[in-house]
């Protein structure tokens, strides 16, 4: 326990160095993306058409625009990469110990409904020889969150970053989720939390390495 705690310690102290050192380099502008935001108005407007309202209503005059602002920072998650997100945060391992990030919150939109989902998403990892600044698991959560999704590819996608940009021994990575989808038409699903875990390279790791990562993962997920 100490050791992890020790650990982090580290790590944070490191990123923030890091982050301090580059806040120049941070400002860089990100890859523009495609986006339509004309597009988006349009389909609102139809959108609105269909619901059976009146689109010329005072109250929703403006919404095709308030929802094409809206879906261009909803859905911003498009127009960057993971690695670009990652930057210069991948630093020298410092110790093997379990690095834990737990209860990233975040908001998505189901590609299957279009409406949202939301929770938290906790990624443990045994490092290799990298590491990564800690402030960039939850900036890697939030890009792949902000695009269509389903819960599972956001928990794998996760995984998969981690392996390529750190190729750490071992990640686990668990998303706990509510999503609009179920909740607005299922009465009994109102309280119901979607879990999804994921795991790569557990066989590098001793049976008690295997106990810590994942007893990680599930350590105060409902607190
Ligand atoms: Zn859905």
């Amino acid at each position: 326990m100490l050791d992890l705690e020790h650990n982090q310690k580290l790590i944070e102290i490191t990123d923030h160095f890091h982050a301090t050192r580059h806040s120049a380099a941070k400002a860089a502008p990100e890859t523009r993306r495609e986006f339509d935001r004309d597009g988006m108005t349009r389909a609102a407007e139809l959108l609105l058409r269909s619901s059976g309202d009146d689109p010329l209503r005072e109250g929703v005059q403006r919404t095709p625009e308030r929802f094409a602002k809206a879906m261009r920072h909803l859905l911003d998650g498009y127009g960057k990469t993971v690695a670009e997100v990652i930057g210069k945060g991948v630093f020298a391992g410092e110790g093997s110990g379990l690095v834990t990030v737990r209860d990233v919150e975040f908001y998505s939109l189901c590609e299957h409904h279009m409406l949202p989902f939301w929770g938290k998403a906790t990624v443990a990892y045994y490092p290799g020889n990298k590491i990564l600044g800690l402030s960039k698991i939850p900036r890697i959560v939030e890009l792949f969150a902000r695009r269509l999704q389903v819960q599972e590819r956001i928990t794998t996608q996760l995984a998969d970053a981690l392996m390529e940009a750190i190729a750490p021994r071992a990640v686990a990575v668990r998303v706990e989720a509510r999503h609009l989808c179920m909740m607005m038409r299922g009465v009994e699903k109102q309280h119901s939390d979607t879990v999804s875990e994921t795991f790569r390279g557990l066989d590098n790791l001793t049976a008690i390495e295997q106990q810590r990562i994942l007893s990680a993962i599930t350590k105060e997920a409902h607190a």
